[in-house]
């Protein structure tokens, strides 16, 4: 069985896609497309054109042009706030095209797409349009030692940060784009978007939808091709006042290298190899929570629980409770609505988390459950439980992005502490027990962006999200976000 396609998605899907510049759908300037396949059978899905350099230099300049002379930095923030407001309104009008899309285009489950995805980029919108109307400096009183007896009248103003470029992964495709976006705008900054290449789709959907929301020719502009060629253009263009960035830590290191040139500000929302520990006092439903960390989304989250730490005196319970999850997940096709895990994104990825599983079996770990590839044909891996790892393996040091978790035990609260801060990275960690005392004292002592205390996966556009150590710099959503799409200015009158 499988969901009926909206007939919009038929009508999107049917014809090539084209670049969004200045208000414009334009092929890019080599004629060139590339294809996005379906990676639950590996056909083509649809055709797109591809940017290169000199799409992105042509929408940064019509980025440029909008940030410094169009009616976008000149509307009140009322009139910005009430677009961006509708813009989550237009996402909630087209809930199932978008989540079929989102399904079609990246592998994930429609309904999961339909329940999750779309809600949240619908809701970033509307939370974000809420901030346009408060964002505000404050008056100072300076004392300024060496001008006895002077007196000032000081304050200060946010400004929009000015042309933002924006790149960002596959594994949650609106929903990254919404998180994106949905700043920017509503600071007044003006923005070329480049998704990426394995899940264009929705972004141009969006983008679509933005016009419809009333946002001005070349305040948002939508250029899909590839990172080393579209993604670094953008990354190294000198009339880019900011990148923000998703996806891995490796190629946040380049972008920090390419942003060198003009010192343009950066946001990284880079990788994670989350700790999720389960204490001796858990409540038995965390071993449905730690399977849940792990296999949401096939374990293509930045923030997937991947390291799951359990108190010995629970160990075989809860490590054999993921494993027997982890075999009853019925995979399949996105769109066929029994599916709980669809097969990942793009063949690359099938390549890199198969080669991880054989690189965790040459070390000696073992697969308790899952370990190999599902069914003959797409990018399906089976969501796989490793036990007998050692703290050195690659299995255990490097993200995986797949439905992988390697399971260790631990003996003691301080013992804990340091296991779990074992990683270069610093994203999320989870923590089950019954115990909030020792719940609260082990969240202080991990070096992580995001706890989650008895849940996992728990998102919300009013809460920060970012990473210490190599999983980053600055925060998304809630209201630290504006920080990094606004600059301050001081400004001192000698009265
Ligand atoms: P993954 O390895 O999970 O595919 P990446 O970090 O490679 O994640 O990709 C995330 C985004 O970064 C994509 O939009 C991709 O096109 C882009 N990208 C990849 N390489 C570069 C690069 N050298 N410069 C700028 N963007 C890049």
């Amino acid at each position: 069985m499988t969901v009926t396609l909206d007939r919009n998605v038929e009508a999107f899907i049917g014809s090539p896609r084209q670049l969004f510049i200045n208000g414009q759908w334009v092929n890019a300037a080599s004629g060139k497309t590339f294809e996005t396949p379906n990676p639950a059978t590996g056909e083509t899905l649809a055709r797109v054109a591809e940017g290169d350099a000199e799409d992105i230099n042509r929408a940064v300049r019509a980025a440029r042009a909008a940030f410094d002379s169009g009616p976008w930095s000149r509307m009140t923030p009322s009139e910005r706030g009430r677009i961006v407001w509708k813009i989550g309104d237009l996402i909630l009008e087209h809930v199932d095209e978008l989540a079929q899309l989102e399904s079609l285009d990246n592998g994930k489950p429609f309904l999961v797409a339909q329940a999750a995805d779309v809600p949240l980029a619908a809701d970033l919108f509307h939370y974000m349009a809420g901030w346009a109307t408060k964002i505000e400096g404050n008056t100072i009183d300076i004392s300024v030692p060496y001008m006895p007896g002077a007196n000032f009248h000081s304050y200060t103003l946010r400004e929009p940060i000015g042309v933002v470029g924006q790149i960002i992964p596959w594994n949650f495709p609106l929903l990254m784009a919404a998180w994106k976006l949905g700043p920017a705008l509503t600071t007044g900054c003006t923005v070329v978007l480049k998704p990426a290449e394995q899940t264009p789709l929705t972004a141009l959907r969006l983008a679509e939808l933005i016009a419809e929301a009333g946002v001005p020719d070349g305040v948002v502009n939508v250029v899909p091709g590839f990172g080393e060629t579209a993604g670094a253009a953008l990354a190294s263009n000198d009339d880019v006042d900011k990148v923000a960035f998703t996806g891995s830590t490796e190629v946040g290191k380049l972008i920090v290298q390419a942003a060198a040139g003009n010192l343009k500000k950066l946001t990284l929302e880079l990788g994670g190899k989350s700790p999720n520990i389960v204490f001796d006092d858990a409540e038995s439903s965390a071993v449905e929570g730690a399977a849940n960390a792990i296999f949401f989304n096939h374990g293509q989250c930045c923030v997937a629980g991947s390291r799951l730490f359990v108190h010995e005196s629970r160990y075989d319970e809860v490590v054999d409770g993921v494993a027997e999850i982890a075999k009853s997940i019925k995979l399949g096709s996105g769109l066929d609505p029994a599916t709980q895990m669809g097969p990942l994104v793009s063949d690359e990825q099938f390549r890199r988390v198969t080669g991880f599983l054989e690189s965790g079996r040459a070390d000696g770990a073992t697969a308790l459950a899952g370990g190999g590839r599902f069914g003959d044909r797409g990018y399906f891996v089976e969501p796989t439980v490793l036990t007998n790892t050692r703290p050195d393996m690659k299995v255990v040091r490097e993200e995986i992005f797949g439905p992988v978790v390697v399971a260790e035990s631990f003996s003691s609260l301080d013992e804990i502490a340091a296991q779990a801060n074992d990683t270069t990275y610093g994203l999320g960690a989870g923590i089950w027990t019954r115990d909030i005392s020792k719940a609260h004292a082990l969240a202080k002592k991990i070096r992580a962006g995001t706890i989650w205390i008895n849940c996992y996966n728990v998102f919300d556009a009013s809460l920060p999200f970012g990473g210490y150590k190599q999983s980053g710099w600055g925060r998304e959503m809630g209201h630290e976000v504006l920080n990094n799409y606004t600059e301050v200015k001081a400004v001192t009158t000698l009265l």
